[in-house]
């Protein structure tokens, strides 16, 4: 395949409207929002032996902060095609498809293959492009 053509591919599979793509997914895409800190701490106090205190919880901020620790745009092994260029099946990252308008808090999060990890964050095409 021709440069240029992968090129083409690559935008023409991005969601219309959001030809911005960065590495990663918001934080609400891997459950970092309040509702699920409500339910950590819901659960800590209720899976409290009778007769025992609770917890010590943590603050949002602080669970914030541990669970941002466990983020990973390495999201392993995957059986779908490459969100972007269609690739086969293999080791899949995380990436976001964004409005060109950044203050439009829409996206899309999308899965893609190592070859697409490196086009987003370096511009680089694959090695076995034609020119
Ligand atoms: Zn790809």
């Amino acid at each position: 395949m021709k440069t240029e053509d992968w090129i083409k591919n690559f935008e023409r599979n991005l969601p219309e409207g959001f030809p911005v793509v960065a590495m990663g997914w918001p934080e609400a895409e891997y459950g970092i929002c309040h509702e699920n800190y409500i339910n950590y701490c819901s659960d800590a106090v209720n899976e409290t032996p009778d007769g025992e205190s609770v917890p010590l919880l943590p603050t949002f901020e602080e669970w914030k902060r541990k669970e941002r620790g466990e983020i990973s745009y390495d999201l392993g092994f995957s059986q779908d095609y490459c969100d972007t260029c269609g690739s086969l099946p293999g080791i899949r990252y995380a990436a976001t498809a964004m409005p060109s308008d950044l203050a439009d808090k829409d996206y899309v999060a999308l899965t893609v293959c190592e070859d697409c990890v490196l086009y987003i964050a370096n511009g680089e095409t694959p090695v076995d492009c034609e020119d």
